[in-house]
């Protein structure tokens, strides 16, 4: 991702009532920041935030968590929500390996992964989202029947990630395409920031959707 510091970023995110900032200290709790015991949803690296909130427009019945670790980007999807004021969304700035500190478990319904973060070198793999490293992750967060549903137009990444589901034994793939915007897929298909600018470039972006076959 294209890095552009925003002067001053780091503090409009320590003072906005929107961002989470003892977010360890939340784990177990989420429904009393949010002041209902409707079901949670998150976004790992979500860049400026395009699409989860539009998610949160969409769905007032469901709460949603927005994590993304550089202050830069975050800092746009928090100018959108001084605006709106959505009463079901919150934000944390994380390096999302940690994940299993903020949230409890069974505490999260349902994580999406939009155009996350290739790690093309071999050594870097387990920095991936979907690696088997970070599914184990999942698995401490998420209830059972919740599901990741992860889109990249990166096939590398979206073949690896393939395996990893195989590799970890207790995913299970529901479904996948190749080529979401001409499948079954697309309907109430939300575009993120990258994939706007993806399609328009005409790459076929990939999908899928894992869900835990038990405990
Ligand atoms: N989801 C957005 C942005 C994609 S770019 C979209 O589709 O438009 C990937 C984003 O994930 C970047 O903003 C990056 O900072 C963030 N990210 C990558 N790895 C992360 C991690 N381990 N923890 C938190 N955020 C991460």
């Amino acid at each position: 991702m294209r890095l552009r510091n925003v002067p001053g970023s780091r503090d409009v995110i320590a003072e906005s009532p929107y961002t989470i900032k003892d977010e360890t200290s939340r784990k177990g709790k989420w429904n009393e920041i949010f002041g209902n015991d409707n079901p949670i949803y998150i976004e790992i690296g979500m860049g400026k935030g395009q699409f989860i909130m539009e998610l949160a427009r969409r769905n007032p019945d469901r709460n949603y968590v927005g994590i993304e670790k550089y202050s830069s980007v975050l800092v746009r999807a928090l100018e959108k929500q001084e605006e709106e004021q959505l009463p079901n969304i919150y934000f944390i700035r994380m390096e999302a390996e940690y994940i299993a500190d903020v949230f409890d478990k069974d505490e999260v319904s349902g994580i999406y992964l939009n155009f996350s973060d290739p790690w093309p070198k071999d050594r870097h793999a387990k920095r991936r989202l979907t690696s088997v490293q970070f599914l184990e992750r999942y698995e401490k967060i998420l209830k059972v029947d919740g599901h990741v549903i992860f889109k990249t137009d990166n096939r590398d990444l979206f073949d690896f990630s393939l395996e990893q589901v195989e590799e970890a034994k207790n995913w299970e793939l529901l479904n996948h395409t190749f080529d979401l915007h001409n499948s079954e897929y697309v309907e109430g298909n939300i575009m993120t920031e990258y994939e706007t600018k993806f399609v328009a470039k005409g790459n076929p972006i990939c999908r899928m959707e894992i869900v835990q076959k038990s405990r």
